[in-house]
C-alpha cells in the first residue's frame, strides 16, 4: 500500500485519512476561522461540527438563514486559515456552490470589518 507522505514533516501515514488527521492535530493546519466573530483576535476551530455549534449559540440570528453545507469538511474550505494546506487533504466544495459564495462573502466582511491583518 502506498504510503501518504507529510509535506510538513517526515511522517509518513498510512491513509489519506490518517494523512489528514495528522496535518489537523499535529500541524493545525485545517483550523478555520469563525467569520462572524469580529473581535481582535480571530475565532479558530479547527473542526466544522465544532464552528457550526459555535454559530448556533453566538450567532443565532445569522444561523439559520446560513446554507448548512458550510459546516461541512468540504464547505469549511472557505473559511480555512491555510486553504493550500486544506486542499491537499479535504476536495473544497465546487467554487460556484450557494454554501461556497455565502462562506467567501462572509469571509469578505469580515476582513473588512475585523482586525484580519494578521491572516494572510
Ligand atoms: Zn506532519
Ligand atoms: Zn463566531
Amino acid at each position: 500500500m502506498l504510503q501518504q507522505l507529510c509535506w510538513l514533516c517526515p511522517a509518513a501515514l498510512h491513509s489519506r485519512k490518517e494523512l489528514k488527521s495528522h496535518v489537523g492535530t499535529e500541524h493545525q493546519r485545517l483550523d478555520i476561522i469563525c467569520p462572524w466573530c469580529v473581535e481582535d483576535v480571530p475565532t479558530i476551530m479547527s473542526r466544522p461540527y465544532d464552528l457550526k455549534r459555535h454559530v448556533g449559540r453566538w450567532h443565532e440570528a445569522i444561523a439559520d438563514g446560513l446554507n448548512q453545507d458550510i459546516f461541512t469538511e468540504a464547505g469549511a474550505f472557505y473559511l480555512a486559515l491555510y486553504p493550500k494546506d486544506y486542499s491537499k487533504v479535504v476536495k473544497p466544495l465546487v467554487f460556484t456552490t450557494q454554501a461556497a459564495k455565502e462562506a467567501r462573502e462572509a469571509v469578505k466582511v469580515w476582513r473588512e470589518t475585523s482586525q484580519a491583518s494578521k491572516l494572510k
